[in-house]
């Protein structure tokens, strides 16, 4: 009898909701100005933790204290082919818990939904991408080119102190990358009961 076909995927599938759980509960508010923004720090910490984990390193970069960005390479297996670079952003906009009727950043899980601030902006893809890379490095899958994936701060207010700050100090983090994917096309649209349409957007 020949083995079942394992469920490609099953390791990131089982962990990715409390990854993004997790991620969550670290409190990433980008109100624009640093001296009321914390959190992008502790997320990239423990982004590089999760990487560490399954043996990828990775480098964190500050544009100012408590403001940083990380940013880890994938090896391929056709190293001349060019990079893709997988990016997401780890702060997130205010909450103000007294208008949720989840606290914003318990990432509880609930009705087979994570629940918070960034659960859909954009710390779903961040936990997406993490659990992916982490099933590949358990199951020994190699991408075919490299991938660069970045974690950056200061998304949500205008990106100088994460991805601007990437492009002008860290250039070379990026080498050789000629295409980029992150959010997001636009939200799901519910055409009828049996449709519904995942955008993708190019530029
Ligand atoms: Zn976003």
């Amino acid at each position: 009898m020949s083995q079942p076909t394992p469920t490609p995927l099953a390791g990131a599938q089982q962990e990715v909701a409390e990854l993004l759980s997790d991620l969550i509960r670290i409190d990433t508010t980008n109100t624009g100005d640093t001296a009321t923004s914390a959190g992008e720090r502790a997320a990239a910490e423990w982004v590089a933790g999760k990487l560490d984990e399954v043996g990828i390193s990775s480098v964190i970069h500050e544009s100012e204290p408590g403001r940083a960005s990380l940013v880890a390479r994938i090896e391929g297996t056709h190293r001349d082919r060019p990079a893709l670079l997988v990016h997401g952003h780890l702060d997130v906009v205010p909450a103000d818990p007294s208008e949720w009727s989840v606290h914003p950043f318990s990432g509880e899980q609930r009705d087979g939904y994570v629940w918070g601030r960034g659960a859909v902006d954009m710390k779903d893809m961040d936990a997406m991408t993490l659990a992916l890379v982490r099933d590949w490095a358990r199951t020994g899958v190699k991408p075919d080119r490299d991938i660069v994936l970045a974690f950056v701060a200061d998304e949500e207010a205008g990106g100088r102190k994460g991805a601007h700050y990437l492009v002008d100090h860290h250039a070379d983090l990026f080498e050789g990358c000629t295409e980029a994917i992150s959010e997001v096309g636009g939200f799901s649209i519910t055409v009828r009961d049996d449709l519904r349409l995942y955008l993708v957007q190019t530029a």
